[in-house]
């Protein structure tokens, strides 16, 4: 059988065992309580049946803590699955799909697997999207007005927020199409939603993961929030009991997590990503995006392939960003953290200064608590 070339759909196979992943935007650590509140979930199914094969009582679940109702509420195998429903309902080859760069690869590597021209536009300087460029972008160069329109809050990989006078302008100068916020860091910002729009747009639609912030990246669920009729087109792609019940069951677990709890896992991850930031400011010539999310972009003058290396041997993966435009020799890092930002920061220094870093990365693992690292990290230069 002639197999035919998927290299479109991207893959990494490099080796992995051992290292800290700082490369997949993940969230450190279990959130405590989270096997007992699943166990307790796993205690009332019946896995002889196939159970709420429409993820309705989660649907229900999540709609009750995030706003709307089940039916405005759509579930899937991980946000990455939603994005792939939304592409099966509205995306196709008679469809065009706008998004802006840089951007988040997933994206663009599900369009072209699933055969929806996707039309990628430049940001502006400090990857900003003004009222102008978006206007321009939403006619294509024959005047075409796309049909799907893609924002990423905060982004991927920049780590920037979107503003939500973008998105509802999005909305209401492209009426006909939907627009889709991903906002998969959306918690490490601490900024509000785009649902909060008011009032709240028909074409919108606010895509989520359990996979960062909520720490269940291993479970694979992601879910939308939009117009009831969006969400039942998107129902309609999957196949029955597309969401397992012991994915069901992760997900109730996670959405009991209290809290005071999430709140202070998320203070901690947001306190580690302004000690990275800052000790990478502080490394002469390395420049360091602000980021809302909880990794951060920075660009070294050494070829990304080298930072990646560098990282390796200090036992840290980290993401080379560098093939998209604007991003030449940049390197995404995700929070990790203490030992992780230490490491880093004495790979990073010493492949650019040539000399190890003392002080803050001198590779010894520190505390957890907020106030111990914040006392010990580097302020960049001004
Ligand atoms: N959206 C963005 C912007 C992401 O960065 C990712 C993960 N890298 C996803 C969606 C997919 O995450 P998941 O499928 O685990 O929810």
């Amino acid at each position: 059988v002639g197999v035919p070339d998927l290299s479109v759909l991207g893959g990494r196979d490099e080796e992995t065992v051992g290292l800290i992943r700082m490369d997949l935007n993940t969230a450190p650590g279990e959130p405590a309580g989270l096997r007992e509140r699943f166990e307790r979930e796993l205690a009332g199914l019946d896995l002889e049946r196939y159970g709420d094969e429409s993820a309705s009582i989660l649907r229900g679940r999540i709609a009750s803590r995030r706003g709307g109702t089940a039916e405005q509420t759509f579930v899937a195998g991980g946000s990455m699955a939603v994005l792939q429903a939304v592409l099966l309902a509205f995306g196709g080859s008679e469809r065009r799909a706008l998004a802006f760069l840089p951007g988040y690869s997933g994206l663009h590597r599900l369009c072209a697997a699933l055969g929806t021209p996707l039309r990628l536009e430049a940001r502006g300087p400090a990857f900003a999207l003004d009222a102008q460029m978006l206007e321009s972008a939403l006619r294509d160069d024959e005047g075409y007005a796309p049909d799907l329109v893609f924002f990423c809050h905060p982004g991927n990989p920049t780590g920037r927020p979107e503003d939500p006078a973008t998105v509802e302008a999005a909305c209401r100068r492209a009426p006909g199409a939907l627009v889709v916020v991903d906002e998969a860091y959306l918690e490490f910002s601490g900024l509000d939603s785009m649902d909060a729009i008011e009032p709240r747009p028909s074409n919108l639609l606010v895509v989520r993961s359990f996979s960062k912030a909520m720490a269940l990246a291993g479970a694979r669920v992601g879910y939308a929030l939009g117009a009831a009729d969006v969400c039942s087109a998107l129902r309609r792609t999957q196949l029955p009991g597309a969401v397992s019940a012991l994915t069901q069951a992760a997900a109730l677990a996670a959405l009991a997590e209290p809290p005071e709890d999430s709140s202070r896992r998320l203070e901690a991850i947001a306190a580690d990503r302004e000690e990275m930031s800052a000790g990478l400011a502080a490394v002469e010539s390395v420049e360091v995006w602000p980021s809302s999310a909880n990794f951060v972009l920075f660009r070294t003058p050494a070829p990304a392939a080298a930072v990646l290396a560098a990282c390796r041997r200090e036992g840290v993966l980290v993401r080379d960003v560098s093939a998209q435009p604007g991003l030449e020799r940049c390197v995404r890092a995700t929070v990790a953290g203490p030992e992780a930002n230490a490491r880093l920061l004495a790979a990073v220094a010493a492949l650019v200064t040539g000399a190890p870093l003392s002080g803050a990365a001198g590779g010894s693992a520190r505390g957890r608590s907020a106030v111990s690292h914040r006392a010990g990290s580097r302020r960049p230069s001004p």
